[in-house]
């Protein structure tokens, strides 16, 4: 029999089986797929085609726990704090994540940090992904310097009133009138 698994996790036999091995397990993730992520794209976006391609190679660690060496590539959809415009955000990610089931596994370790965490004894990739994506992005994601974002900033105080007009100012007085509440 086998054990029911969270959707899209690694169950604890398996997880042991792809450990023995030194097995690789790779993956495609959308961005969409990705709440946390994709709650940083620009909303007409919401990372949409936007792909993670992860590769997770599993491995028996030195200090008595498993190991796994993540590696993420792909693009991230942000919005640039300069522009607030779309920041296609290149993603490189390569770490060796040691899985402990607590933090008190965690804490007997050399370097605590590069650790993940087990559910009850299985591991959920797309979590793993998105946690270390995540904490790969800039703090302030910013167009470079010399890109269309860095020549499309005005100077103080130069605001162009073209884009100051509200073609849609005089709608609010037409629906007032044309109203449903009009029968009163
Ligand atoms: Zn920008």
């Amino acid at each position: 029999m086998r054990t029911a698994m969270m959707a899209g996790g690694i169950g604890s036999a398996e997880l042991a089986d792809l450990v023995a091995r030194g097995a690789t397990v790779s993956r495609s993730v959308p961005v969409a797929s990705l709440a946390r992520l994709a709650a940083l794209a620009p909303p007409a976006v919401a990372g949409a085609g936007a792909q993670l391609d992860a590769g997770l190679t599993f491995q028996a660690g030195a200090e008595g726990y498993p190991q796994v060496r993540l590696v993420v590539t792909g693009m991230v959809p942000l919005v640039c704090q300069r522009c607030l415009g779309l920041l296609e955000q290149p993603v490189s990610v390569d770490v060796l994540l040691t899985m402990v089931r607590d933090d008190r596994e965690a804490g007997g370790l050399a370097d605590p940090f590069d650790t993940v965490l087990l559910a009850d004894g299985g591991l959920v990739p797309d979590q793993v992904i998105e946690d270390e994506v995540l904490v790969a992005l800039p703090l302030v994601p910013k167009h470079a310097a010399g890109t269309p974002c860095g020549s499309r900033v005005e100077p103080a105080g130069r605001l162009d009133s073209g884009e100051m007009h509200r073609p849609m100012a005089g709608l609010a007085d037409l629906l007032d009138r044309g109203g449903p509440q009009g029968d009163k």
